[in-house]
């Protein structure tokens, strides 16, 4: 009998992305097999998706393959464990497996979507900073591979499914909603006493701890407007943000003939990440289907770039371009870990980022931007943007 079954791997497995994608295959009995799974210090959630879904390799964080050993029964010992980011690498490539679902969070994904892209698999990326670190990369290297990226991200799954059946030249603009976070009606004079647990705090979407925050900081959304820009090819103008409190629409796309098409579903990750898994075609998500007179109603409101300057950021650093994405990156991952760990006020996020935007125009008008040639050259930008906040911090 000829096994059709999908081979996965699933990088970060045991994170939010992670345990939604697990779902969505518990929800498809026999469609898809799972070969690889990693995580970083979660042992447990491992030990226990392990001997759920039998992958035949795992990875986990440096030096914790021995521990993950003696947690495993003598009947799961055969099981190959490897380690870090040479483990992430293996996975990426690991010849049974045909879709690769990036689920680690920051930049640690960069090189293994590479790594994927390379062994031409399709990628299934929520992996949104892998995106920013080295866009340019990972897009020209999936075009010579003849590899699809798939957009796990809601907003760019929506786009996605908006896109099909019509033609990109057609295209005007396309409109990434936002949530507005936890902040969206907090008056700029209540910022300062932002604590971590009001921000940790999301309306509407159940995420991991660095999502979260950059959702109430609205860097999410900067971070997507950089993503949209590379996975659709387009120009920084024609991506627009709207402010859309249910997170009902999960984006949309007008064409030239004033058309808007969109996505909508109830704010579940499943969907979105269903709609990778299946593609071309559909398949059963788990998620409850959209009852819009339960909804009432849908409202938007114009993103406030005053309370929200990290909107700007987006555009700011598209248009310095080369390393300054990357830059960005780093520095709010470095800022995020700062925040959650209360050595840093929620506003201090936003001046550092604003210091170290203004730092890469002086350096591009110096032409000083690191150039992205390869991926190296991405996580030294990043690197740079870490080291940038670190030292506004320990002066
Ligand atoms: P989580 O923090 O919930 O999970 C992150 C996962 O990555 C965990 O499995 C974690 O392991 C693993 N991990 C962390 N660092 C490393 C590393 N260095 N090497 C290998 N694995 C690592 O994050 P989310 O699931 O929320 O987000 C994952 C990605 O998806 C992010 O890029 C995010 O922006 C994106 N995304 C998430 C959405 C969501 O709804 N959550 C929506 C859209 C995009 P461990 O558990 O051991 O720490």
């Amino acid at each position: 009998m000829v096994n059709r079954e999908i081979g996965v791997v699933i990088l970060g497995s045991t994170g939010s992305i992670g345990e939604s994608t697990l779902a969505v295959i518990r929800e498809n009995p026999g469609r898809f097999q799972v070969h690889g799974l990693s995580c970083e210090s979660n042992l447990e959630a491992m030990v226990s998706q392990i001997l759920e879904f039998s992958p035949q390799a795992v990875s986990v964080g440096c030096g914790k393959g021995e521990q993950l050993r003696k947690l495993l029964p003598p009947g799961k010992q055969d099981i190959e464990i490897l380690e870090g980011l040479s483990g992430n690498k293996y996975l990426a490539r690991f010849p049974q497996a045909s879709v690769i679902v990036a689920a680690i969070v920051g930049a640690a994904g960069v090189e293994p979507v590479m790594a994927g892209i390379q062994a031409q698999k399709t990628i299934a990326l929520a992996n949104k900073e892998s995106i920013v670190l080295a866009g340019s990369l990972l897009m020209a290297e999936a075009k010579k591979q003849g590899v699809k990226i798939l957009p796990v991200d809601s907003e760019h799954n929506a786009i996605f499914q908006s896109l099909m059946g019509n033609r990109k030249e057609d295209l005007a603009h396309i409109t990434l909603t936002a949530s507005g976070g936890p902040f969206r009606n907090t008056p700029a004079e209540d910022f300062s006493k932002i604590e971590v647990q009001d921000a940790l705090n999301h309306p509407n979407w159940n995420m991991g701890r660095k999502i979260t925050i950059d959702s109430a900081t609205m860097m999410n959304k900067c971070l997507e407007i950089i993503e949209a820009k590379w996975l659709f090819d387009l120009e920084p103008t024609q991506i627009k943000v709207l402010v859309h409190p249910q997170s009902i629409i999960h984006s949309m796309v007008t064409y030239k003939d004033g058309s808007t098409i969109s996505q909508m579903g109830v704010p579940d990750m499943k969907t979105p990440i269903a709609n990778c898994l299946g593609y071309p075609e559909r398949i059963f998500s788990g998620s409850d289907a959209l009852d819009l007179a339960a909804v009432g109603q849908l409202s938007f409101e114009a993103p406030d770039l005053q309370r929200f300057p990290t909107l700007q950021m987006a555009y700011d650093v598209l248009e310095i371009g080369e390393g300054a994405p990357a830059a960005l990156n780093g520095a709010n991952e470095v800022l995020v870990d700062l925040f959650l760990a209360e050595k840093i006020s929620f506003l201090d996020i936003f001046q550092s980022l604003r210091r170290l935007v203004e730092e890469l125009y002086v350096l591009k008008e110096k032409k000083d931007i690191i150039e992205i040639k390869t991926i190296s050259d991405a996580i030294q930008a990043d690197q740079w943007g870490r080291e940038f906040v670190t030292n506004l911090f320990s002066k």
